[in-house]
């Protein structure tokens, strides 16, 4: 049990489609932003755990996590269900290479999420550390619905914090919205939508690409990133972090 720290619940804020925001006070030992943690609790003597990116930055206390409730699912049911004041396991140790420091230095770093896999950017963004180095910042979201997008007006108060260098973007795979892009970001690459609109280019030598989130979209995006730009993993100018 060294390995886990009780956590209690501080603030559940639920919205559409069962996607949720919890808010969680544990002393946990210092993460690196874009880490993850495992929560988890006890069933039957047994430890049920599951990974979760942290949204808070790390020299911010109250630990955020951003979540899909999955039907049928062991943990973000639990979680769900939880109410103000509930106390759940939290690993004391972070995990991951989700980090700025594994990046190297480019011109733009793109962070391109679907889902819930926002909430590692939105941690490194909201510390600000070690992006200096970086002139252009892109953040990107995909998701099915505009009612989806739950850090909207949290995002555009980040955007007006960094003067022009963060751009930011909503893509929406089945409703047609003003202000964000329509479809699916592999397509988006492939006919130069995404590029076009952004105003700045998936350059081999100038940029980085971090992926987080459902592995169809990064596999996909990975794929179309490797036919039409030559990037890859296995080259340092992509990075992922895959949610299942
Ligand atoms: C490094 C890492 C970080 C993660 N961070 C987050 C996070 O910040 N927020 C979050 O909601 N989940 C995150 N996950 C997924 C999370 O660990 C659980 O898998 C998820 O909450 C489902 O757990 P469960 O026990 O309820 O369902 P399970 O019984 O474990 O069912 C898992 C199934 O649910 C689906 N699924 C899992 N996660 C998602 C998701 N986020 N969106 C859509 N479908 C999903 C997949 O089909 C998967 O096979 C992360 C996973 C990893 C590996």
């Amino acid at each position: 049990m060294n390995n886990w720290v009780i956590g209690k619940v501080l603030k559940i804020k639920k919205y559409y489609n069962k996607l949720f925001k919890i808010f969680i006070k544990a002393s946990i030992n210092k993460f690196i932003s874009g880490q993850f943690t495992k929560i988890a609790f006890i069933k039957k003597k047994k430890i049920i755990n599951r990974a979760y990116s942290f949204v808070n930055s790390s020299n911010n206390l109250i630990l955020e996590f951003y979540i899909l409730f999955i039907p049928n699912g062991k943990l973000s049911y639990k979680l769900f269900n939880l109410k103000i004041g509930s106390k759940i396991l939290i690993s004391n140790k972070s995990f991951g290479v989700f980090i700025l420091k594994k990046i190297p230095n480019c011109d733009t770093l793109w962070m391109i999420s679907s889902g819930t896999g926002i909430g590692p950017y939105l941690s490194i963004l909201r510390e600000n550390k070690n992006l200096e180095r970086f002139k252009n910042l892109i953040l990107i979201n995909s998701n099915k619905f505009i009612k989806n997008c739950n850090y909207n007006f949290e995002i555009k108060k980040l955007r007006d914090n960094y003067y022009g260098k963060l751009r930011v973007l909503n893509i929406i795979s089945q409703e047609n919205i003003y202000g964000t892009l329509k479809g699916r970001i592999n397509n988006l690459i492939y006919n130069g939508i995404l590029e076009k609109i952004i105003g700045l280019g998936l350059n081999y030598k100038k940029s980085h690409i971090m992926l987080c989130g459902n592995p169809l979209m990064i596999k996909e995006t990975k794929n179309i990133l490797l036919k039409l730009r030559n990037m890859d993993i296995y080259k340092n100018n992509i990075t992922i972090e895959r949610y299942w």
